[in-house]
């Protein structure tokens, strides 16, 4: 089912007046989430991701705007009768239950025409248990069970009463680097397999980049942009989206162009046909610099870090922005760390450039 948001606003009373009567936690959200796709809700922590996520759940109710369910307007709707199945970063399971008893719980609430038998609640707890693999574990109580089973024992209750909409905030967040990326490959798995409308919240964007059909990034209560992440990684429409997706981070520079030619210093470093005469700021992903002795760029050479599959040239530069900049070149390319300098020549789709006032893209032809 998808989702649509019209005009979704939310404002707080301020704690600190002095920042002004309100934080506007979500700033006119306007865009439709397709149904059956899990998207990712990413941005930096108080960026107003929880917010959003509680407005959709209907714990929270919105000072402005719609929330739609297909052709359903739900703004007004209470969160129980929404359909949403909800996950937070704390598995909240109770301790003296069973997983069993754990996944069963939402179920024995239901009353009058809905109300189920103690044998099909415990089906559909097995077959919400199936579905995260701890089918097998059904007996125990969540001490017995390690932070990755908690929180599928958290999936399976929130899957359990087979809601329209799955809603996880920051999951995976209390979990172990491995368990991590294993946890979210799971929820991935486990999305396929229902065709739930999945909207999930990461302030890690490899996360969101790695399992989401699309990623909404935002920043301050607004949407920056949405898109496949690779799109969004490939065409960031601004600074702030730029340098906040990547690992290793985008390299930023002040630069000019003149004469169609980008000047990073005194060098010439790219032809970039399009931009009129201007001051610039230059993004370049690490990726984007090609180890080269005849090359037009010239930075000084840090260090050089061999993390297994490539290496990573750390350089300086006088018009750095950045407080490091990196350089991924394969592990077999040779760096002379004998010199002070080292040169590279770019690849044009991995430089972006910016308005230095309204920090916008500024397209040029690759
Ligand atoms: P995120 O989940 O992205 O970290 P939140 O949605 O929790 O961000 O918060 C967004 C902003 O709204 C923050 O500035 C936060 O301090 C503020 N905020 C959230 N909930 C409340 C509340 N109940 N009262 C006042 N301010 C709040
Ligand atoms: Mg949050």
């Amino acid at each position: 089912m998808k989702i649509r948001l019209e005009n979704l606003t939310k404002k707080f009373p301020n704690r600190n007046k002095k920042h002004g009567e309100y934080v506007i936690a979500v700033n006119d959200f306007d865009f439709e989430i397709p149904s059956g796709k899990l998207i990712g809700l990413l941005g930096p922590s108080g960026c107003g991701k929880s917010t959003t996520l509680n407005l959709i759940s209907g714990l929270e109710t919105p000072t402005e705007g719609k929330i739609f369910f297909g052709e359903d307007d739900v703004t007004h709707l209470p969160p129980e009768n929404r359909g949403v199945g909800l996950v937070f970063q704390n598995y909240a399971l109770y301790p003296h239950l069973t997983v069993q008893q754990n996944i069963m719980f939402p179920l024995q609430n239901l009353r009058g025409k809905d109300k189920l038998s103690k044998d099909e609640m415990k089906r559909r707890a097995l077959e919400a248990a199936k579905l995260v693999q701890i089918d097998t574990l059904m007996e125990r109580k969540p001490s017995e069970l390690s932070g990755g089973q908690q929180q599928r024992v958290a999936i399976a209750r929130a899957l359990v009463k087979m809601p329209r909409v799955l809603l996880l905030d920051e999951p995976l967040s209390n979990l172990d680097a491995r368990l991590r990326l294993q946890t979210r490959e799971e929820i991935r798995r486990i999305q396929k397999a229902t065709g739930i409308t999945t909207i999930f919240v990461t302030h890690d964007q490899d996360e969101a980049m790695s399992i989401s059909d699309q990623i909404v990034v935002m920043k301050d209560g607004v949407v920056h942009q949405i898109g496949k992440p690779q799109e969004v990684y490939d065409h960031p429409t601004n600074l702030f989206v730029a340098t906040f997706l990547g690992t290793p981070s985008i390299n930023v520079f002040r630069a000019r162009v003149q004469g169609e030619k980008l000047y990073i210093g005194e060098e010439n470093v790219l032809a970039t046909p399009g931009i009129q005469d201007r001051d610039v700021i230059c993004a370049i992903r690490p990726e984007g610099f090609l180890l080269d002795q005849e090359g037009p760029f010239t930075l000084g050479l840090d260090r050089v870090e061999i993390m297994g599959r490539d290496t990573s040239v750390v350089c300086t530069h006088e018009a750095a922005v950045s407080e490091v900049l990196r350089a991924i070149v394969r592990t077999d390319s040779l760096v002379d760390e004998e010199k002070n300098t080292v040169r590279f020549s770019l690849l044009p789709r991995k430089v972006h450039l910016f308005d230095p006032e309204t920090e916008e893209d500024l397209p040029f032809e690759v």
